[in-house]
């Protein structure tokens, strides 16, 4: 049995040499929360051995964040510093590549103003906005990778003991990210990223108009695919260094593309609940009309949905399409992590708000261009998850013949 140092050291390995596959002379730039240290400190080790220029670092603490939201100025909320500009303007003209480690407390921001909230991400976006158009457009390389902190790992077990917590949870994310401290890591990601390959290589062949979705929640909703759409998964090609791939997420089981901004109608259950910025929505649904969505209803937790789909124009259409099958080791886990990278790799999801530009020819084009060829713009992206055991996906091509896509929760090919 491999000890946790040795599977923490082979996960930091991992997420530098195969989540960003550091190339020697980049500058990493490296954000984590104060609590996942021991990784991120791996992590810059690991780059450092592979060559890199320099290590960056951008620390956040969810602490400190809280007390800014509950009690500093009112004004601070509408305003960003402009070193914050100037340093994601720098990193952008550098294409430095991004990795991110998280492990935040669930509730970190619980009962803060979800106003206050939406207006730091609206101040702030402009200044972030040409290394995240880099990132969103895979014009750098970047990968998000957890660390279990005592905060998160109390919120998914809470009935543990606190050390235990920690314990089950970083189980759950070592076998989540296919690491042993065997070594055989990297390999076990290239047959995977070969597998999430042969998918994706199916479903751009048929280059479906249209995917309807159906299950015993009562979802029955069609979703259009703008034309020259692709899907990605598993790894994907860096668009400034020819012939090089790096893995967004890590874990990743999701094979995604982006829909027609304009075009997805009628009603998509939610299969999960959906935790936003500390506050959890359950036993939800929202209507679709024409692309937008025109209503949404939720049992608990209705006012923070609506707040999210209303934060800007963009954000009541929808942004990603993402297939994953019911059985994946993630779901498997039957765990709850209250993270969007776990859990969305848990099931068949949606995002409203901002789009992957999964596009031929987006390349170069203007936000105004892509909208009009369906591609959503949006300060915001959540993704929610759809996917039960009884779903199914039916695809229909141009010429109008219907596929089966998934059969009773999992791919149908
Ligand atoms: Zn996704
Ligand atoms: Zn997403």
């Amino acid at each position: 049995m491999a000890s946790f140092e040795e599977k923490l050291q082979e996960y930091a390995q991992l997420l530098v040499e195969v989540g960003i596959n550091l190339q020697p002379g980049q500058v990493l730039n490296l954000r984590s929360d104060v609590d996942c240290a021991p990784l991120a400190r791996l992590c810059a080790e690991a780059a450092y051995a592979l060559g890199a220029k320099d290590v960056v670092l951008e620390w956040r603490d969810d602490a400190l964040t809280r007390l800014r939201y509950l009690h500093a100025d009112d004004s601070v909320f509408d305003q960003v510093y402009p070193w914050e500009q100037v340093r994601c303007d720098h990193l952008a003209d550098l294409n430095a590549p991004y990795l991110v480690i998280i492990g935040s407390d669930p509730e970190a921001l619980a009962g803060v103003d979800p106003e206050r909230i939406s207006r730091v991400n609206k101040s702030r976006y402009p200044a972030v906005k040409r290394y995240s158009d880099a990132q969103m457009a895979s014009r750098l390389q970047w990968c998000i990778g957890a660390y279990a902190t005592p905060a998160w790992a109390r919120k998914v077990f809470p009935d543990a003991s606190q050390a235990e917590s920690v314990d089950r949870l970083w189980d759950a994310i070592f076998n989540a990210v296919r690491v042993a401290g065997d070594g055989q890591a990297a390999q076990r990601w290239q047959d995977h990223i070969g597998e999430q390959k042969r998918v994706v290589d199916i479903l751009n062949r048929y280059q479906f108009v249209s995917l309807h979705y159906q299950n015993a929640l009562g979802t029955d909703f069609t979703v259009g695919l703008p034309q020259g759409h692709y899907w990605a998964g598993g790894a994907e090609p860096c668009k400034t260094i020819p012939g090089l791939e790096f893995v967004a997420n890590m874990p990743t089981e999701e094979v995604f593309t982006l829909p027609h901004r304009d075009k997805a109608e009628g009603r998509v259950y939610a299969a999960m609940p959906l935790a936003l910025h500390g506050n959890l929505i359950q036993n939800f649904y929202l209507d679709f009309q024409g692309g937008r969505i025109v209503d949404v209803h939720a049992e608990v937790g209705e006012e923070y949905l609506r707040q999210a789909i209303a934060i800007d124009e963009g954000a009541c259409h929808l942004g990603e399409v993402a297939l994953v099958p019911f059985h994946s080791p993630i779901r498997d886990t039957g765990i709850l992590f209250y993270e969007t990278l776990f859990d969305e790799n848990a099931a068949c999801h949606l995002a409203f708000g901002e789009a992957y530009p999964c596009l031929e020819g987006a390349d170069g084009k203007s936000k105004e261009e892509l909208l009009t060829l369906g591609v959503n713009d949006s300060i915001t992206h959540v993704d929610f998850m759809v996917g039960t055991a009884d779903l199914s996906i039916t695809g229909k091509t141009a010429d109008g013949r219907e596929v089966p896509v998934f059969i009773n929760g999992d791919f149908a090919f």
